[in-house]
């Protein structure tokens, strides 16, 4: 068949390069990674993703899936593939009784927590509303209420995806336990998830938000934040991060005129009883912070569920970015001072930002009943980036991650989180041995003629 031509049995056709339909399909989050596949769709139904498949197959392509393209630079690029976007127009269902809802591929976590917030629940949500919730969960799924939830990939109780056979599946715990375990964790390439089902908790408060300092109070800000999390509370989550905001970025006055400290989170409070504790925790947090300094701004208050996703201040619109993580088994006083060498003020550093993520707590246990990514054996997630633009260039960036890595080697665990990960091209690598060869038992088995090869996550192509 030509490009072009008509897809065998179908009524959408896969878009080419130039045509409106791939420009569609192609649209990514991260501007840095553009999406230049052979052809691409955008499937909002079963029957489309079937006919997806079947194109794919009478052009000799393999098959590529994203919903928002937040991941695009850290994954393969999907050169000679047919990509399928995934927007299934179904809304997002809330069992309040069963604590469960039912997102469709496509969803937000901006379409997500809303739902769950009607009846007084929350879900294991990233920082961001834009963020595709299926992309995030399959990834791992790092929230600020991981600390008590665990991984996110864990709260999935159910997946409904088509396989390379064109089977719609509905699988979990009990219908088809090997691939339910894979899904959760395995680095993907099993098919197109069409929707999930995700075990959502109480949240009748949250207390959250974010305060800033000038970057010059970073050496004891970091120190006090990481004497805090020693102890920390599990229903607390945090990160610190410098911010190096360009000059014309959109930011309130109190944001402008140099580098800055960020300390932003969530406490839970599952219950109204559970509220003057959580209250008291961010108290705890806060009160040794805000005695370095006055912060320039301070958004930390308590609220609905819902304004943790405001909390972090992640980026409303695409953006090119670069960057780059590491799960650290410690981060003590000497990794503090490598990291600020390399990303505090005076450092030159070329990155927007870079700090750390508070992991432990649940995040550190193995889930009961888990999939292929149980929990991280790591006390914080290094994360950095920055934008290739405003003098900053792709090669300022890279040599700059690399840099970091050499710099925080010492605790530098070994392992990343899927969902973390930044840059395809950098090391990752997220499921031991076995484990990396029992999901590609699964995988094998689920597409024996590896339709899906290229979806398949770097860190999860352990040496077989
Ligand atoms: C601003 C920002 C904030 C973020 N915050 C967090 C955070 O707080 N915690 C965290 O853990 N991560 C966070 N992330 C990372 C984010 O979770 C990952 O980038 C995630 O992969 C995004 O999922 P997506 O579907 O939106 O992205 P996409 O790039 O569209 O998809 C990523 C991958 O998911 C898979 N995938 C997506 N849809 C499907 C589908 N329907 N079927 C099968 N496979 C599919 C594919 O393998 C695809 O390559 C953030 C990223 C950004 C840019």
């Amino acid at each position: 068949m030509t490009a072009g031509a008509q897809a065998p049995g179908t009524g959408t056709r896969p878009g080419y390069p130039g045509e409106r339909a791939y420009a569609t399909a192609t649209r990514v989050f991260n501007l840095a990674a553009p999406a230049r596949p052979a052809a691409a769709v955008t499937v909002t139904s079963v029957a489309e993703v079937r006919r997806a498949l079947d194109h794919a197959r009478a052009e000799g392509m393999g098959v590529r899936v994203h919903t928002t393209g937040h991941a695009s630079a850290a994954v393969a690029p999907p050169t000679g593939a047919l990509l399928l976007r995934t927007r299934f127009g179904d809304p997002v269902t809330v069992d309040a009784a069963a604590r469960v809802a039912r997102v469709p591929a496509g969803a937000t976590w901006g379409d997500v927590v809303p739902a769950a917030a009607e009846h007084g629940l929350a879900a294991a949500h990233g920082s961001s509303a834009l963020v595709g919730a299926v992309g995030y969960l399959l990834g791992g799924g790092v929230s600020f209420y991981g600390r008590r939830a665990g991984l996110a990939v864990n709260t999935v109780r159910a997946v409904e995806l088509v396989t390379a056979d064109g089977a719609h599946r509905r699988v979990d715990a009990s219908s088809e336990p090997e691939l339910f375990w894979a899904l959760r964790g395995g680095g993907g390439g099993f098919g197109v998830v069409t929707a999930v089902e995700i075990e959502l908790f109480p949240a009748a408060e949250v207390v959250t938000g974010a305060a800033f300092w000038p970057a010059a109070q970073a050496p004891e800000l970091l120190a006090r934040w990481l004497s805090w999390t020693r102890g920390a509370p599990e229903e607390a989550a945090t990160s610190l991060r410098i911010l190096h905001f360009p000059a014309d970025a959109p930011l309130p006055p109190s944001l402008r005129g140099g580098p800055l400290v960020c300390v932003d989170g969530a406490v839970l409070a599952a219950e109204s009883r559970d509220a003057g504790r959580a209250r008291t925790i961010a108290a705890d947090l806060l009160r040794p912070l805000r005695a370095v300094a006055e912060p320039v701004l301070d958004t930390w208050r308590p609220g609905p569920a819902a304004a943790v996703l405001s909390a972090h201040m992640d980026a409303p619109e695409p953006l090119p970015f670069r960057g780059d993580h590491l799960l650290l088994r410690d981060v003590d006083g000497d990794a503090a001072a490598a990291f600020l060498r390399l990303a505090g003020e005076g450092s030159g550093s070329p990155l927007v930002l870079a700090g750390f993520r508070q992991l432990g707590g649940a995040f550190a246990r193995p889930a009961p009943g888990g999939g292929a990514l149980t929990h991280v054996d790591a006390r914080f997630a290094y994360l950095g980036s920055g934008a290739p633009f405003g003098g900053v260039t792709e090669d300022d960036l890279r040599d700059h991650c690399t840099a970091m890595r050499a710099a925080l080697t010492p605790w530098d665990s070994g392992w990343t989180i899927p969902s973390l990960v930044e840059d395809a091209a950098r090391p990752q690598r997220h499921l031991d041995v076995p484990a990396a060869r029992a999901v590609h038992r699964v995988r094998t088995s689920t597409d024996p003629d590896g339709l899906f090869t290229g979806d398949i996550a770097r860190g999860a192509r352990t040496p077989l």
